[in-house]
């Protein structure tokens, strides 16, 4: 019989705008999801999964699990310094109460930026470690969207990172973590990380050529020779820090040069891919353009750059705009976020027929608001939508008619992840000729499996879309596209 370890869990995450007109508060934590110790449902968030996949498995390994609170804020702007270091010491104080431990497993972003730290995650992790010791396991999953520092490598024992964009094998990651996490406290495995500095910024979606190949290689690599897991750092554009840029993190069993020999190999790979792993990203009018003679039904069109999950608004009106002025039918949008809208929305109540001003209040980027004669259709309090085994907050949200198409307007901003934020309003999204969302690429999976016509529409918003001019004054390294060849 294995002894019994005390293992204590922890999560804080969201990622970081640091050009978005928000900011970040505690608030925004607890609209989104904060569950207190003991507290966290059955279902896994995003970042959160490893607490799900650590019950899972105590019993089997003998853990004894000591839970400390969870946090997720949905992707924003910059993080109000005392709401950052409430949630660390919060985190901190309980690991401390908790003590003795030997495993300490926390499920991160990764691309957290507050307003006195650029790297949230390394600075835990440090503090991790410090309270620990060197003899206990520090296991971490990360967000790929993120900026992969030293202080990460250097306080953790293992990381392992979703591969997939849209990030569908989130729960697959955490009990993938808990497993190497598990043989790392028996002695069987000894895991050492390596990495390697792709130099290079670039959207990478897993659901299509040449990033498919790219991930199925690296998992048919896991378990060969002394390689125990191998993930890729895409990095985040939308956040002006040192460590911005694509990684690749490669865990062997006790081989660090085998290690870096393999990251820099794949790395060198992942470099080459550069400007040819994103989908055809089409002009506004080029995308309605596509739409109307598509013979699809539906046509999804992505408004890819107003995605909240890339930290904006998501109350720009442009697309919507479009739509009214092409005087299209039979079309669905989600979402604008709007809380006073969907406020005055339900105070009018279901049925109501009035002049309302909505969206493109947070940015001059996102277009003018829409004044506009609205019928509220539904209006349904705390709201959700699924993304693969998690369950997604809208808030107070309300299905408005503007125009003969159907708006979604919500209070809790959200990227749109999956049809059923249309079909739990009574919207049938499979009915209507075109579908507008706000996503970069995470609707993806759950809409491919109702439409045979995706198009991309890279409108410019507040969103910055062009790492090649984008302003920013943290990130020293030369980077892909910023430089031509920064690897000399
Ligand atoms: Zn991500």
């Amino acid at each position: 019989m294995q002894s019994s370890k005390r293992v204590f869990l922890g999560s804080i995450a969201t990622e970081t705008n640091t050009f978005s007109p928000l900011r970040t508060d505690i608030l925004d934590f607890k609209e989104s999801f904060y569950a207190p110790p003991g507290m966290h449902p059955k279902t896994p968030t995003l970042c959160s999964a490893v607490y799900p996949a650590a019950r899972a498995r105590a019993a089997e390994f003998n853990w004894q699990i000591v839970e400390g609170t969870a946090s997720w804020a949905e992707p924003g702007g910059i993080v109000n310094q005392q709401t950052w270091e409430f949630l660390r010491d919060q985190l901190l104080t309980e690991l401390r109460t908790a003590m003795p431990v030997n495993i300490v497993i926390l499920g991160l972003h990764g691309a957290m930026v507050s307003q006195g730290c650029l790297d949230c995650e390394g600075e835990l992790l440090a503090a991790v470690r410090e309270i620990v010791g060197t003899a206990a396991i520090i296991g971490a999953t990360f967000d790929p969207h993120s900026h992969l520092s030293k202080r990460w490598i250097e306080n953790t024992n293992l990381i392992t990172i979703f591969k997939e964009f849209p990030h569908t094998d989130f729960v697959e990651v955490a009990e993938n973590l808990m497993t190497l996490v598990h043989r790392t406290s028996l002695g069987d495995i000894n895991p050492v990380i390596s990495s390697f500095d792709c130099k290079m910024i670039e959207v990478l979606p897993t659901s299509r050529e040449p990033m498919r190949g790219f991930v199925d290689k690296i998992k048919a690599l896991e378990g060969q020779g002394s390689v125990l897991s191998i993930s890729v750092i895409h990095g985040f554009m939308a956040g002006d820090v040192p460590d911005l840029g694509s990684r690749v993190v490669v865990v062997t069993d006790n081989d660090q040069s085998g290690g870096d020999r393999l990251a820099a190999e794949l790395g060198a790979e992942l470099f080459s891919m550069r400007g040819k792993t994103r989908p055809e990203f089409l002009t506004l009018n080029e995308a309605f353009d596509k739409a109307e003679v598509s013979k699809a039904v539906p046509v999804v069109i992505a408004d890819i750059w107003d995605n909240p999950g890339g930290g904006v608004p998501g109350d720009s009106t442009i697309l919507l705009r479009e739509l009214l002025r092409r005087r299209i039918k039979n079309a669905a949008l989600a979402t604008i976020w709007d809380p006073i809208a969907v406020r005055t929305c339900f105070s009018a109540g279901e049925g109501a027929q009035f002049q309302l001003r909505f969206g493109a209040k947070m940015s001059k980027f996102a277009g003018e608001p829409m004044d506009a004669y609205v019928i509220v259709r539904r209006a349904v309090r705390d709201a959700v939508q699924s993304f693969g085994q998690s369950i997604v907050p809208l808030g107070d949200a309300v299905w408005i008619e503007v125009g003969g198409i159907d708006v979604i307007l919500n209070s809790v901003r959200s990227q749109v992840f999956n049809p059923d934020i249309f079909s739990n309003f009574g919207i049938n999204p499979k009915s209507k000729k075109t579908l507008i969302v706000k996503s970069t690429n995470h609707f993806y999976d759950a809409f491919s499996r109702i439409s045979q016509d995706i198009l991309y529409a890279a409108v410019d918003g507040p969103y910055p879309n062009d790492p090649k001019t984008n302003s920013y004054s943290n990130l020293t390294r030369d980077i892909w596209p910023r430089v031509e060849n920064p690897h000399g």
